[in-house]
């Protein structure tokens, strides 16, 4: 039997039932689009995260994008964020026709350095979107002393880390905007696409709504460019589900991180991802370092990641390749050698398999199989 990267099945089959009615519920009622569904997971969601606003949507890149263009961010303006995540945070901020600037991250942490986020700012700089990856919240104390600065909007990126805290806070209530994802794979993950946006100002929160409708309050009269970005009634019967199990699940992946921070300690040259204080990680992802002695054609990591494979381990890189060194970005100028820490992060990565319900034996099976992959 493979180790997955995630067993998704695994996890519907200890709550179906609850999942089936919710679904079948909303099938019956004929209410697809919006409705109670939709309306009582944003309100228990916003409950959740503790703001006062939280407005659904298709996805977490819409989030992102629904984000940029409440704060009215445009071209002329740029906008800051690590070079070391999904391709949607960069993306978002060039569909609204800013540009994304990059600062180097944290080998420790996988998110953004605060001296190198501080150095990236200049007068054009607008935003900062801070994301906290793998589950690891972002130093937000710092980061805020940053933004008031400077006077920068920040938009948290909480794709990967639904029920992540700074303190006492939940991610997505401390920037200006909180974006978050449903896609199935992480921390809330739905049976399909899904995303919201969090905020405390109420203007945000009906800017976003506007856009998200068409640029329409009244239906058929615009008074902006807007998408159609709606949380489907189904997603929103099945997150109100999800969303009572979310701290559970969030407090057995912690344990599971416990499990493997035994298992793995002793084995040399690797580096175990660390949890930094003043933060409650959520581990999306557990993300460990495999040192490259020197670049040669073929990584050792990925020499790693098939002999692990063979063993029906299966392991995943988040992300191979840097934002800034993205064909994508090549007009941004960017060489290589601009982000040493992320560049030498994503020759040296491997996510190990990690989810709520894996078992000891199978943490066992990774550890032993790593142990011989490294020889
Ligand atoms: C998943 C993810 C997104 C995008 O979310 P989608 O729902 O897939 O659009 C954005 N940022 C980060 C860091 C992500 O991991």
């Amino acid at each position: 039997m493979n180790i997955p990267p995630v067993d998704l099945v695994r996890q519907y089959k200890l709550i179906s039932e609850e999942i089936d009615t919710a679904v079948l519920d909303v099938i019956k009622s004929g209410r697809y689009i919006g409705g109670a569904a939709v309306d009582n997971f944003e309100s228990q969601f916003a409950q959740y995260v503790g703001t006062t606003e939280c407005i659904g949507c298709n996805s977490g890149t819409d989030a992102l994008y629904l984000a940029l263009r409440s704060l009215n961010i445009g071209p002329e303006d740029e906008v800051i964020t690590s070079p070391f995540t999904f391709i949607a945070t960069a993306e978002t901020i060039s569909l609204v026709g800013a540009t994304p600037i990059f600062a180097d991250i944290d080998r420790n942490t996988f998110n953004i350095e605060l001296n190198c986020l501080e150095k990236a700012i200049t007068p054009k700089t607008k935003a900062i979107i801070p994301v906290h990856l793998f589950g690891q919240p972002v130093n937000m104390t710092g980061l805020m002393e940053i933004a008031q600065k400077y006077n920068l909007y920040v938009i948290e990126d909480c794709a990967q880390a639904t029920g992540a805290k700074w303190g006492d806070k939940q991610v997505g209530n401390i920037g200006h905007i909180g974006c978050f994802s449903f896609f199935p794979t992480k921390n809330l993950g739905t049976c399909g696409d899904g995303g919201a946006v969090t905020t405390n100002d109420p203007a945000i929160a009906a800017t976003i709504r506007t856009i998200k409708e068409h640029g329409s309050q009244v239906r058929y009269y615009h008074d902006m460019v807007g998408i159609n970005s709606r949380l489907d009634s189904i997603q929103g019967a099945i997150l109100q589900v999800k969303l009572r199990y979310l701290d559970r699940w969030n407090a057995q992946r912690r344990e599971v991180v416990k499990r493997y921070h035994e298992l793995l300690n002793a084995i040399s040259g690797i580096q175990l991802p660390q949890e930094i204080s003043g933060g409650y990680h959520v581990w999306n992802q557990y993300s460990i370092l495999i040192e490259q002695k020197e670049i040669t054609d073929k990584l050792y990591r990925d020499q790693i990641r098939e002999k692990l494979q063979e063993q029906g381990i299966i392991s995943m890189i988040y992300y191979p390749i840097p934002l800034h060194l993205q064909k994508v970005y090549q007009g941004l100028g960017y060489q290589e050698g601009a982000f040493p820490v992320t560049e030498k992060a994503s020759r040296e990565v491997l996510s190990l398999p990690m989810f709520p319900d894996i078992t000891f034996e199978e943490q066992q099976r990774v550890a032993y199989g790593l142990k011989d992959a490294l020889g």
